[in-house]
């Protein structure tokens, strides 16, 4: 296993402290994570409070910081305001700032905001979505921009589609990671304790990390190109299986009430009260207690 940290909803709205903490136990660790800069961001629900944000000279200078210490910049949306309801390649949110709108639609408002980080003296090869939702037409205007990858991928190894590196994150839990994979960390939502538990992994793992590298990774994803498709399909499939069982009832309540600490039990438990699911016993949460 290896794996790249990311960090989302990088603006001078976020909180300070709050950002300062995840800095500090990344830098103590000596990671150079991705930032997910937002250029013109108008997403309030990703500010911070008012009075914890950054004064815009000192944000100007934490970024270029940033950029000296070798933390890669990737642009993350331009107004991070979600348009559409659409989820994109990847099925994961049912809600998009790009994917559904036209080619030009999406080709102008990325390149609004690659022009505002340029002006800052940005210039991003890669691409973050917010949601992480984008669909072809995004690909073909970041790829017209000349962004050559882009921070998401529900396969485990880094690949190829439409001219543009994927570079895996498939939101999976620290103790799940495997392949090639990201750490996707929101510092503006996270607690003392998420900062505790991003220290403990770093602390065990600090060695499996690597930095984004895009020639690194597209070699690699050159290597295994064949496997994709199939593997990002098999991913997306497995994925809306377990929304759709998210989303029934009858389900969850057959999932809580078969789970169990201990996994052989638990599978006992599964395999033999499944066929009551053809009866009305999961139907409610009465019924099953
Ligand atoms: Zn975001």
């Amino acid at each position: 296993m290896q794996y790249m940290v990311r960090l989302d909803d990088i603006t001078p709205y976020m909180d300070r402290a709050k950002f300062a903490a995840v800095k500090a136990v990344l830098d103590k660790y000596g990671i150079r994570p991705v930032i997910g800069v937002v250029p013109e961001c108008k997403d309030k629900s990703i500010y911070g409070a008012e009075d914890k944000r950054y004064e815009e000279a000192e944000y100007i200078a934490l970024i270029e910081e940033l950029k000296d210490n070798g933390w890669v910049i990737a642009q993350h949306g331009t107004e991070h305001v979600y348009k559409t309801e659409d989820s994109g390649l990847l099925g994961i949110n049912p809600f998009s700032e790009f994917s559904g709108l036209s080619y030009e639609e999406q080709y102008d408002k990325l390149k609004r905001g690659l022009n505002k980080l340029n002006e800052a003296g940005i210039k991003p090869d890669l691409f973050m979505a917010p949601g992480h939702s984008f669909d072809l037409n995004t690909l073909k205007a970041l790829k017209e921009l000349g962004f050559k990858a882009l921070t998401d991928g529900l396969y485990n190894n880094p690949y190829i589609r439409e001219g543009i590196l994927f570079v895996p994150c498939t939101l999976t839990a620290y103790s799940r990671l495997k392949g090639t994979d990201t750490v996707c960390l929101h510092p503006n939502m996270m607690d003392e304790n998420d900062v505790a538990e991003l220290d403990a992994f770093l602390s065990e793992h600090r060695n499996e990390a690597i930095c984004y590298d895009y020639e690194k990774l597209y070699a690699m994803a050159k290597e295994y190109g064949p496997l994709i498709s199939s593997a990002e399909a098999n991913a997306l499939k497995m994925r809306q299986k377990r929304d759709k069982a998210a989303n029934s009832p009858k389900l969850s309540n057959y999932l809580v009430y078969t789970n169990h600490p201990n996994r052989v039990i638990k599978m006992i438990k599964r395999v033999f009260l499944s066929p009551l699911l053809l009866t009305g016993k999961f139907d409610d949460i009465d019924k099953t207690k």
